[in-house]
């Protein structure tokens, strides 16, 4: 997968050579560039904001760079990336939108800041490219590159030899409209507390069980909204794996 991602803050990226990201970057399954959306300016403050047009509080980030930044980095002659504008006005990220996001061969992120982007950079590059806004939830952030960093990391655990474990992936919260069931590591007791017995029975069928159970009384105290939402097909496939 290629990424770029546009920022007035490039420095906020230095964490994508660590870890899981670090190393798929090294084996090139993710080829990244991070760009810096002043380098599309042409005056010697290197201007990229002004303020809004009706009034109001802030500044908006001016087309010029940002429409500059696009050609560049999706040039009419190649295959439009897809490009993604965090924003709390967003659709809301989720493991399904992740997922999605996954299957494309070149992602675009560009990063807002202050007021966020001149609407017409949106409305222009949707003309020649998918444009989805996102956003990580009901709250407002400085500027987009944290949630940059969100989605890139759930998008790119998805990607074909990232996870050691592939398996990691099915068995997880959010993967079948469930929260995951508590975990446990040894010791069996700490501080009094004992592991629950069925995990250490190995019995692998009472333990799909306990799990499967466990992950929907966690659910349905915590997240009612999801197990409103579960399709009862997806109930009936977990009782024929327990
Ligand atoms: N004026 C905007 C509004 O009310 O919708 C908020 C702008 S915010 C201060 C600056 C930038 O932070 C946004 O352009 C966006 O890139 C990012 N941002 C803030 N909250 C976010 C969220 N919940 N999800 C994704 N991006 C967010």
């Amino acid at each position: 997968m290629r990424v770029d991602i546009v920022s007035i803050f490039p420095e906020y990226f230095a964490p994508l050579d660590l870890s899981l990201i670090g190393k798929a970057r090294a084996n090139g399954t993710l080829q990244l560039g991070v760009h810096d959306l002043r380098s599309w300016t042409h005056d010697v403050h290197r201007t990229v904001d002004d303020t809004p047009y009706g009034g109001g509080p802030g500044m908006v980030m001016r087309p010029e760079p940002w429409g500059a930044a696009l050609d560049a980095l999706a040039p009419a002659e190649s295959a439009a990336p897809r490009l993604l504008v965090p924003s709390p006005a967003g659709v809301p990220f989720t493991q399904a939108l992740a997922y999605e996001l996954a299957a494309e061969p070149h992602l675009l992120f560009a990063c807002g800041r202050y007021e966020g982007i001149d609407q017409r950079v949106l409305d222009h590059a949707a003309t020649r490219m998918p444009v989805t806004e996102v956003s990580l939830g009901d709250y407002v952030l400085f500027g987009g590159e944290v949630a940059v960093l969100v989605i890139l990391e759930a998008v790119v655990r998805l990607l074909p030899g990232v996870l050691g474990n592939a398996g990691s992936l099915t068995e997880e919260s959010h993967a079948h409209g469930l929260l995951e069931a508590p975990m446990y590591t040894k010791p069996a007791t700490w501080r009094g507390l004992d592991v629950p017995e069925v995990l250490r029975s190995g019995d692998h069928g009472r333990i799909a069980r306990w799990r499967r159970d466990a992950a929907l009384e966690r659910t349905g105290r915590r997240r009612p909204d999801m197990l409103a939402a579960l399709d009862p097909r997806e109930l009936d496939k977990r009782d024929v794996a327990a």
